[in-house]
């Protein structure tokens, strides 16, 4: 990170025209090989070096209607910190981010990028588009390693106080973006540690929770208050936040996990998605016994699932000395939700894809262990609701695995327990999302407001705070105004606070 600027090849490459920056690769990400990193739980990618990250930034050709910026939830002004870093002027690069993203470290390592601000980059349509998410990872890192971090100025107090339950990416960008307006903020968080999903979901070989620690430093020295292992809706109920706060807003995730209802679910050794990540990361069982929580040790593990959490757990089973992982997903790889570097990185890693395939039953041994499980092969067939073409069971190809662990990753649903001891809270009674306007981020219920996976069901990092920021914007709008039945928020004035 500290290595010296060649300040020569800046010039020439910031000369270039765009036909010439076009012909630029991109650059590649060096990362530990898979055989040495299947067998730790350091990060996979080492980052970009700052010449490399010069150069890829001088792949962007400055279109000037900057598609990029739109493909962004929380509009990150991307062709300015892009040519920032171009120029070599690093600083400058970050406090641009700065200004819309406060957890550039962790959007940069998890955003799926491909999927987002990437896809609508012009490059991308005539090949590879500039790896925007790599360059903001860089920023961010060497901003930290170079102890530059500032602390983002808080506004003159408003004297109203907002309470906000949940401590994952919207709670923490709804907080940071109130305390810019000068409002005092409480974080309620149910775990004992800050970041919801990013501290406890995702593994560290993806995201150090250094990182994650890091990034939730800066909120608290602007004075965001975060109160932990408080839950709502045991502790307190919402109704009584209320009486101390003006407002109150609910990030409160998607961490409900989703079994198939099968035949031997129950037996010991078979784990939802949620418990064994949260053992591995929050609770560090992979330094066990010099931690205190264990997780199972195994040999043989069966993950089903085809997403980001399928794929994590799957990862982390290789990493804690599985000698054979199975990956069992009902579709084809085309139809798989998981982000296409995940997949690469398993793949990389040894993990078996039973691509068409799908659990039918587990089958345990006299102690109510799980030993086997019971697979049936699949073939795709008419498109279903989703889009995709419905997988449908071939008769008579059942087939059995033996395993000695499984971990069900078919994915989560939004956390009830703050709607189940709320009144006039409205929820959605097929998903379980509490009902929120998407423009206003309001609720059912005056006062309270809404964003992340409790508001949508399980969805992205970013999308947790695009929500968090026009929620601020909406509960700035509130406590002005007092006003709580409106449709639309008017346009930014700018000095709100909130871009
Ligand atoms: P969360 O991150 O879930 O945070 C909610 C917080 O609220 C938690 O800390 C929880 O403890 C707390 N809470 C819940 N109930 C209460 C209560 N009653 N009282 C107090 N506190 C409470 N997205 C990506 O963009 N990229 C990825 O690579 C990616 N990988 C993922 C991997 C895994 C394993 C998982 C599970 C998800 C992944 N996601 C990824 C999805 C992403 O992490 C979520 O969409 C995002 O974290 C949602 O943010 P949130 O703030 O709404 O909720």
């Amino acid at each position: 990170m500290s290595e010296q600027l060649d300040h020569n090849e800046i010039e020439r490459l910031t000369s270039l025209k765009n036909r010439e920056r076009m012909q630029i690769p991109r650059q590649p990400m060096p990362e530990q090989e898979p055989d040495v990193r299947r067998t730790n739980f350091q990060e996979v990618p080492y980052g970009l070096s700052a010449m490399a990250a010069v150069i890829e930034a001088n792949r962007c050709i400055q279109c000037k209607k900057p598609t990029c910026v739109l493909g962004c939830p929380v509009g990150v002004a991307i062709p300015d910190f892009v040519s920032r870093i171009a120029e070599g002027d690093f600083e400058g690069a970050i406090r641009t981010i700065k200004e819309t993203n406060m957890l550039p470290a962790i959007c940069g390592r998890v955003c799926p990028q491909e999927a987002q601000c990437e896809s609508q980059c012009v490059l991308a349509k005539k090949g590879q588009a500039v790896a925007i998410g790599r360059l903001e990872r860089f920023a961010a890192d060497w901003e930290r390693e170079h102890k530059l971090t500032e602390v983002p100025p808080v506004g003159p107090d408003t004297g109203k106080s907002v309470g906000v339950v949940g401590c994952g990416p919207a709670g923490l960008t709804v907080a940071i973006d109130l305390r810019r307006a000068g409002h005092a903020v409480t974080i309620y968080e149910a775990l004992h540690a800050p970041g919801g999903v990013l501290a406890y979901g995702i593994p560290e070989f993806r995201l150090p929770k250094d990182i994650v620690n890091a990034e939730v430093d800066v909120v608290k020295q602007m004075g965001v208050d975060i109160k932990y292992n408080y839950i709502i809706g045991q502790l307190e109920t919402l109704d009584e936040l209320l009486e101390r706060h003006n407002a109150v807003f609910l990030g409160t995730g998607a961490g409900l996990p989703w079994f198939m209802d099968l035949p031997g679910e129950n037996l010991c050794g078979v784990y939802s998605a949620n418990e064994y990540l949260t053992r591995c990361n929050l609770m560090k069982a992979y330094e066990f016994p010099c931690c205190d929580t264990p997780v199972a040790a195994s040999d043989r593990v069966a993950v089903v699932g085809g997403g980001n959490v399928a794929m994590d757990v799957a990862r982390t089973a290789a990493r804690l000395g599985a000698e054979e992982v199975y990956l069992i997903y009902r579709r084809s790889e085309a139809e798989m939700p998981a982000r296409a570097e995940e997949v690469h990185h398993a793949k990389e890693e040894g993990i078996i894809f039973k691509l068409l395939h799908n659990p039918v039953r587990y089958v345990g041994d006299d102690q109510g262990r799980v030993r086997q499980v019971e697979c049936i092969q699949m073939e795709l067939g008419e498109p279903d609701a989703s889009g995709r073409r419905r997988p449908v069971p071939v008769a008579g190809s059942e087939y059995t695995i033996d395993v000695d662990t499984v971990v069900v990753a078919i994915g989560n649903g939004p956390n009830p327990l703050v709607p189940r001891t709320t009144e006039n809270l409205a929820v959605d009674p097929k998903r379980g999302t509490v009902k929120t306007n998407l423009q206003t981020m309001r609720t059912s219920k005056p006062g309270v407001f809404a964003g992340g996976d409790i508001a949508i069901g399980a969805a992205t990092v970013i999308l947790a705070m695009g929500h968090g920021r026009q929620a601020a914007r909406s509960i700035n709008h509130y406590l002005a105004s007092g006003i709580w039945e409106i449709d639309e928020l008017p346009v930014p004035c700018s000095g709100d606070g909130t871009g």
